[in-house]
């Protein structure tokens, strides 16, 4: 019987009970209930939180990456084909995405230390055809963003992010500025989650901003006037109600996240598990997941069985990367590059990684309990 869940969002959150009933309550009667009063404060409050001028409700995080590129492609700064620079090892919503918008998704391998895609290797990417760059900051840690805007300055490239896991991560001066565009999503178990779908496109452009808000609606900013071949993706009112309630505490969420993760990096002893890396500035991570590495995959297998007779829950973060899938089996020249791929560091990355709970509402005594297990785990 698992006792320590992954993660329980029932218990993530009954803090808040009252608030998000309302919030319910309130959206309910006022009978607006799709892009109204609520999702425009949200959209002002969270692209503010981020630093950003602009925030553009979706209806998910999918379709907050899509739609942020293919805005760009609408607007000319892209066009169908050009190559973007996506990390080997990420949620696969990352690479479809690219797809979606009618680009090519270049795979490029990630750095050991940081999980995240490797500056050092982005130049023998680049060909000809190479137009962006498409970071993920992936478990919460942000990229190396400094190298990677260094490296496009250079290219003439431009600079997307992948924000999904990383709500509250910010550099130095809280702000991850400089790049075309962020997309978050508020997926239920993100560090900021709804109580359903959402996602948003944050950038400091107008027009980018105007394209995505028009693509979410139909390709229309002008009812019954459809501009562009768009999409029905928007954020619902109910959604925004529940992120306003909620966007308040993330800060206090991510710092009782960065004290958990603290007390592993510094109590977990066990020479068998390789502990992720602290960054210098800790507000460059907020501990979406805590993801450890074992040797081999036989003996993550065992680590995670464990675990589990302790009743502590663990997920893999991700087993199988999105060259690997059968939704790439086929990939040719012209849908994800190279075509036969081989990318030893993400694909041992896959069967190495475990992660095991973090999420703010653990006790310090379970955070002990998992720690003991840790600790005990022998192969
Ligand atoms: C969750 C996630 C997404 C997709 O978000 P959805 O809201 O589920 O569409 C994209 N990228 C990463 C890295 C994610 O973790």
């Amino acid at each position: 019987m698992i006792r320590i869940p992954f993660l329980d969002l029932k218990q993530v959150n009954a803090p808040y009970m009252d608030a998000l009933k309302d919030a319910a309550t309130a959206v309910v009667e006022s009978g607006w209930y799709i892009r109204g009063s609520y999702c425009e404060r949200f959209e002002k409050e969270f692209a503010a939180y981020c630093g950003y001028a602009y925030g553009v409700g979706v209806g998910n995080g999918l379709d907050a990456l899509t739609l942020m590129l293919r805005a760009s492609i609408e607007l000319g700064r892209l066009k169908p084909g050009d190559e973007i620079l996506v990390p080997a090892n990420t949620y696969i919503a990352t690479v479809l995405a690219v797809n979606a918008a009618g680009l090519v998704p270049v795979l490029v391998e990630p750095d050991e230390k940081t999980f995240n895609i490797d500056p050092t290797k982005l130049a023998a990417a680049c060909s000809e055809k190479t137009r962006g760059i498409l970071a993920v900051h992936l478990y919460g840690r942000l990229a190396d963003m400094r190298s990677i805007w260094k490296f496009a300055g250079e290219r003439g490239l431009l600079v997307f992010e992948d924000a999904a896991q990383s709500h509250g991560a910010f550099l130095g001066d809280r702000k991850i500025a400089k790049s075309a565009a962020v997309a978050y999503s508020f997926y239920p178990t993100k560090n900021l989650g709804a109580l359903g779908d959402a996602g948003m496109v944050v950038t400091d452009d107008a027009e980018l901003a105007r394209v995505v808000r028009m693509l979410g609606n139909y390709g229309s900013e002008q009812k019954y006037e459809n501009r562009y071949r768009g999409v029905n993706s928007r954020l619902d009112e109910i959604q925004a109600a529940f992120l306003l309630a909620k966007l308040p505490h993330l800060d206090s969420w991510n710092a009782r996240r960065r004290e958990i993760a603290a007390r592993y990096c510094s109590e977990v002893k066990n020479p068998l598990i390789r502990l992720p890396e602290i960054p210098a500035d800790l507000h460059e991570h907020v501990w979406h997941v805590f993801t450890v590495r074992l040797p081999n995959r036989a003996t993550r297998d065992a680590l995670q069985k464990h675990l589990e007779s302790r009743g502590i829950g663990t997920l893999v973060f991700y087993p199988i990367p999105p060259h690997r899938q059968e939704a790439y089996a086929e990939a040719l020249e012209g849908t994800l590059l190279p075509a036969s791929p081989n990318f030893p560091i993400a694909e041992t990355m896959a069967d190495t990684v475990i992660s095991i709970p973090v999420s703010q509402v653990l006790t310090d005594v379970q955070v002990s309990e998992i720690i003991g297990a840790l600790n005990e785990f022998v192969c």
